[in-house]
């Protein structure tokens, strides 16, 4: 630490990403990437674009925003794209937190909540995830806080019913409920149609996962138009060309190319069921997960030793170290050839500590 910092962030503890391995070539499971590659009009309309890259991006990215509000039966004025959905997360934070009004998610979620929280200076407070991972709603009804929820919820993957979500909506009317949607293509059913009802709602979404691009770094928002105004003024106020000219345009061919990736995620859900199955006959614990990923916890073997022991053989899982979830892994869902490499691993592992 330089003599320069800030003294209050002297103790932030930074989020930690999931490792993106150089050398060795892993079957790499650990960060919820799509196996898939980018369609390749996407990976065309990113090379055209770059033939641009001496001027300035559209501040506004009016042709991606019209694409996806038209996309989601929206106005333009609903949709904010940002760079990945971390940025538009970190914007709710700074917009909408504050010492008045805390921020409040489950204690088992996306490990970003907190370091936001945190850079920003914004108090926060979890609520305890039941015991098989899930969240209840009712605890918070009426919580007079800025509600921050995953859904399918990570790392466990577990899906809140949108009935439910609503409830929690209705019952914090004088506060936003942030609904993050990054796994949302992979089974559950969205919020975005009640955007429309609800004035305290923001939904956020990736192309990170479903549509594979991770590296291209593109995230949005959709909300009542007002709540899109304020988070325009955080953007504005901290990067006004958040979204590049390749990502801007590689995002508009994804969208033009649905049915290629709507098929990708009917094959992961296929060989996520795939893996549910053939880890439970292995002894492992496993949530019905809606995401394209799975948390699971063996029934004799520390979830830190299958973690070591898989990358031993090259498979490369995300273990956690927090106390409530360090008997388990998270493992993204691949092709079907790298699940039947992991279940091949593990048959091994489980075989060789009998
Ligand atoms: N929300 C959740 C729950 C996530 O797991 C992730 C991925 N790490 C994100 C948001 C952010 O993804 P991205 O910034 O790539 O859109």
């Amino acid at each position: 630490m330089s003599r320069f910092l800030r003294p209050e962030y002297g103790t932030l503890v930074p989020y930690v990403p999931g490792e993106q391995p150089k050398g060795r070539e892993y079957i790499k499971l650990n960060t919820n990437e799509s196996p898939f590659p980018p369609h390749p009009d996407v990976v065309k309309a990113a090379k055209e674009a770059a033939q641009g890259l001496n001027l300035y991006c559209d501040p506004d990215n009016a042709a991606l925003t019209k694409v996806m509000a038209d996309y989601y039966g929206v106005d333009s004025g609903c949709v904010l794209m940002t760079n990945g959905s971390d940025e538009i997360l970190n914007f709710a934070f700074v917009a909408f937190c504050h010492a008045k009004c805390p921020a409040l998610f489950p204690d088992v979620t996306y490990g970003f909540y907190p370091v936001f929280a945190d850079i920003n200076r914004v108090p926060y407070e979890t609520i305890p995830v039941n015991d098989d991972m899930s969240i209840n709603p009712e605890d918070y009804y009426g919580a007079g806080k800025t509600i921050f929820i995953a859904n399918p919820n990570a790392p466990t993957g577990i899906f809140l019913e949108r009935d439910r979500i609503e409830e929690i909506i209705k019952r914090n009317p004088d506060n936003v409920v942030v609904v993050d949607e990054a796994y949302i293509d992979f089974g559950g059913e969205s919020c975005v149609p009640l955007t429309k009802e609800y004035d305290n709602l923001l939904v956020t979404q990736t192309f990170s996962k479903s549509r594979s691009m991770a590296g291209a770094r593109l995230g949005m928002g959709i909300a009542n138009e007002k709540i899109i105004q304020d988070l325009n003024t955080v953007k504005f106020s901290l990067n006004p060309y958040n979204v590049n000219s390749m990502t801007g345009a590689a995002g508009i061919a994804a969208m033009k190319n649905s049915g290629y990736y709507e098929q990708n995620c009917r094959v992961i859900i296929e060989n996520r069921d795939y893996a549910t199955r053939q880890l439970r006959k292995l002894g492992f614990e496993v949530n019905n997960s809606l995401a394209n990923f799975v948390f699971a916890k063996h029934k004799s073997i520390s979830g830190e030793d299958i973690y070591l022991k898989l990358r031993e053989k090259g498979v490369l899982v995300r273990h956690f170290t927090p106390d409530k979830i360090k008997d388990y892994n998270r493992i993204s869902i691949g092709t079907r050839d790298q699940m039947e490499a992991l279940i091949r691993a593990l048959e091994e592992i489980t075989e060789e500590t009998k």
